[in-house]
């Protein structure tokens, strides 16, 4: 294979903000790193690429591959609400497109290879925990089915750029780490919104405005490519071939946005572009899946007035699509857009939704009216008693229908007991620690900024407080009386889940068959492995020092991240007790809560 080095960037070029009006793409020349190392690569992501030693060359951008044209993709975007202008992408380049035997198309983008005519002041680099945490989760979700970007490849250097740390707020070198990322196209709400003429709130433009020329190719471009079904019913009317493109985009993202409320997923930064066009979860920064279930969960530390909460996901992801139907006008007229959007994507978020919840439980015969209120209370009694989201689904898999089996008090026992977070703490340090003196220490983890950063973002660890103190002043609960709450709490929610249950097995025909389906669908949706954000961080540490086995570890764990039974044994002895050990010695089985250090890890 030719091998190519760069040649060096002109000097003063990079950092300079360019706008590009009338481009869709700007060549750019990824920058080598020292000595790129391996961090890791995913087999099934890339399974075109048999060539381990050559991975860190190719995929840090320090060689490119034969046919590879690296261009950097303008587009602009709505950031918390607001229009922000031309954004990016100035940290990703695209590289070209790999064509598979199979006829698929996959394009390849490295994250991180330096700076873009669209890097702004930035330097268009990442470094590694931002590039492990990407890496990571890209494939866990592929593995949990849920549409996304794929990650083929990490990769570190000795090449270090300064980011503030964390947690302390000084500077900090940090090794500049490149992520090979693999999706059918990047491209995204925002890549349409260059169009966009100016805001009304902050005076911006896009950079391609009056361009009409330009949005019809893109649109031809991407329904042409991506939606060719839809490209071929509408080929002579585009109006309602722009309708039926953006009618699916509304429906995907609606599908895409119930699976993550599904698995506990959040986001964290669902500005418009970061919204993908084919309705794949794209751009993974500060996002978290909930351990503690808590619908105001707010992943990301820069998110103080929760704009991402975990329930506001769904509500989020229609604005965005209300702004993409504006981007797409007049090719798409305003009315016919708001019609659309009206009438599929709640629809579409609400089947879906309750589709996939009725799964997790395991209600495998006829919809019933009342299941939407069954999820509903379950989610509520999770809230009340502050139950673990994955143990929780996962626990209710080993849940026995009949009246007859055995087990309820050893099931409560274990949901009550799985407690994450402040509950846990009440209960750890009994019977040292009263409510007051829980209080006060939450009073300390917001003064000091190191606890703070382990306990949640602002918003959370304010929210907790109130919780607490209230809860504090008006029960004065003892660690025993949480406990009989708890167990109450779930001994209700459990008698109308059972009832229900009965019902869905007298709906089938051969209770057998339908005990043995029950239990195939719920470990078949219930994760015991996602992502959470003490496995990443556990895995960091160790790749900070040198050490990537335990990246490579999680990968393999996360590939497969339901319950096999044949495997179960093997996986409990082979991952788990090695486990998320790592450097700092905190050894943790894979499928716990969090520990206490990382009750609510805060990310930026
Ligand atoms: P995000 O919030 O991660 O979607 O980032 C918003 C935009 O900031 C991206 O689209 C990039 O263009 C830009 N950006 C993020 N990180 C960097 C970086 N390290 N260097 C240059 N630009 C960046
Ligand atoms: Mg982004
Ligand atoms: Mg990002």
């Amino acid at each position: 294979l030719p091998v190519e080095t760069p040649p060096p960037r002109p000097e003063g070029a990079p950092s300079a903000p360019r706008p590009v009006p009338g481009a869709c793409f700007s060549r750019v020349r990824p920058r080598a790193l020292r000595q790129p190392r391996l961090v890791a690569l995913s087999e099934p992501a890339l399974a075109l690429w048999a060539r381990e030693a050559e991975a860190a060359l190719f995929f840090s951008g320090n060689a490119l591959l034969p046919g590879a044209e690296p261009a950097a993709h303008c587009y602009c975007g709505h950031q918390f609400g607001q229009f922000a202008g031309q954004l990016g992408d100035g940290a990703a380049m695209y590289l070209g497109e790999v064509c598979t035997a199979a006829g698929e198309r996959w394009e390849l983008q490295l994250k991180g290879a330096g700076p873009t005519p669209f890097s702004r002041q930035a330097d268009g680099r990442k470094v590694l925990r931002s590039s492990i945490r990407e890496f990571l989760c890209s494939e866990a979700m592929f593995h949990l089915g849920i549409p996304t970007t794929r990650a083929g490849a990490c990769v570190t250097s000795q090449s270090t750029v300064v980011r503030d740390a964390f947690y302390d707020g000084n500077p900090k070198y940090e090794k500049c780490t490149v992520v090979l990322r693999i999706a059918s196209t990047f491209l995204r709400f925002g890549s349409f919104e260059i169009f966009k003429s100016t805001d009304e709130h902050t005076g911006r433009a896009g950079p391609s405005v009056g361009r009409n020329d330009i949005r019809v190719q893109m649109l031809d471009y991407v329904i042409g490519s991506f939606y060719p079904e839809i490209q071929a019913a509408h080929a002579s009317d585009s109006v309602q071939r722009n309708a039926a493109f953006f009618r699916e985009v509304t429906r995907r993202t609606a599908r895409m946005v119930a699976e993550w409320q599904c698995v506990g997923f959040c986001h964290g930064v669902l500005n418009t572009d970061n919204m993908s066009i084919v309705g794949l979860t794209i751009d993974y920064g500060p996002f978290g899946f909930l351990d503690r279930y808590d619908p105001d969960h707010v992943c990301n530390a820069s998110d103080n007035a929760g704009r991402y909460a975990y329930s506001k996901q769904p509500e989020v992801c229609k604005w965005n699509l209300q702004k993409l139907a504006e981007a797409l006008e007049p090719e798409l007229p305003r009315e016919l857009g708001e019609a659309i959007l009206a009438e599929e994507f709640d629809a579409e978020f609400h089947r879906h939704y309750l589709q996939k919840m009725r799964r997790k439980l395991g209600l495998v015969q006829a919809e019933q009216e009342e299941d939407a209120v069954l999820v509903a209370k379950l989610l509520e009694t999770m809230h009340l008693t502050g139950a673990d989201f994955t143990n929780t689904f996962y626990l209710l898999s080993s849940f026995p229908a009949g009246p007859e089996s055995l087990g309820l008090t050893e099931f409560l026992a274990a949901l009550t007991t799985q407690c994450a977070s402040l509950e846990e703490l009440r209960l750890a340090f009994r019977p040292q620690m009263d409510p007051r003196q829980l209080s006060m220490m939450l009073m300390l983890a917001q003064s000091n900024p190191q606890l703070f950063a382990l306990i949640g973002t602002r918003a959370n660890v304010t929210k907790e407080l109130e919780r607490v103190e209230q809860q504090s002043r008006l029960e004065q609960l003892s660690p025993a009386e949480l406990l009989s709450r708890n167990r109450g709490h779930w001994a209700n929610w459990l008698q109308a889940y059972r009832a229900r249950l009965e019902q869905d097995k007298e709906g089938a025909g051969d209770p057998e068959a339908w005990q043995a389906e029950r239990v195939r669908v719920m470990h078949a949706n219930n994760p015991k492995y996602v992502l959470r954000n003490y496995i990443a961080q556990t895995a960091i540490e160790a790749a900070e020092s040198g050490d990537f086995s335990e990246v490579r570890r999680v990968l393999k764990l996360l590939e497969a991240p339901y319950h096999r039974a044949e495997e179960a044994a093997e996986v409990s002895e082979a991952a788990e007790p090695e486990g998320a050990g790592g450097a700092s010695g905190r050894r943790r089985s894979y499928s716990s809560k969090p520990p206490l250090w990382a009750a609510e890890l805060c990310v930026t």
